[in-house]
């Protein structure tokens, strides 16, 4: 397709075509994820994620894919409307380094340990859901849980491992100590 010839402009036609369909899908995507979040939550908690600093790194693709930045001020938006608790934690903050069942603190994990043993209380934590328990209770929001035992926190701290190891029929482990 010769520059300047009608082939090699169909052509950029259709690619452009494709990304812009790709963009609104995107688009699409990250609205639909974020109108679900904040229309089925009452309080939402986030991670103050360091995109740029990420995008630097071997994570880049996927991050951007996701449309992180897009989706969290979304999720903002819609619960300012919805009147929603939003909350957002320190970007320092080591969610997934504390076990969220007796606070221990035990370092950086490389991102393919997916999950581990608490080395002091002995659990077993997922790492997406024990992040997520320990971001809750940094944001001040998990009274509820407590409230109802420990026996919640220590359920949700692993529920998804189960979840997970159904979905990919594997179980991807590690022992870290
Ligand atoms: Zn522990």
């Amino acid at each position: 397709k010769t520059k300047g010839s009608n082939n090699h402009a169909k052509t950029r036609l259709l690619k452009a075509k494709t990304y812009g369909r790709i963009r609104n899908q995107r688009r699409d995507m990250a609205y639909k994820l974020a109108s679900k979040v904040a229309g089925e939550n009452q309080a939402v908690a986030l991670e103050t994620l360091n995109v740029k600093g990420l995008a630097r790194t071997r994570m880049a693709k996927s991050l951007l894919d996701a449309n992180w930045t897009r989706i969290i001020d979304r999720i903002q938006q819609l619960g300012v409307q919805y009147g929603r608790t939003v909350k957002r934690i320190d970007r320092w903050y080591p969610s997934s380094q504390i076990c969220s069942q007796c606070g221990r603190r035990d370092g950086r994990k490389p991102l393919d340990i997916r999950e581990w043993e608490c080395p002091q209380c002995g659990i077993r934590l997922d790492r997406d859901w024990n992040a997520a328990l320990n971001i809750l209770d940094a944001a001040g929001l998990a009274e509820s849980l407590n409230a109802r035992g420990g026996d919640v926190r220590r359920r949700l701290a692993q529920t998804g491992r189960n979840a997970d190891a159904r979905e990919a029929g594997t179980r991807r482990t590690a022992r870290l100590h």
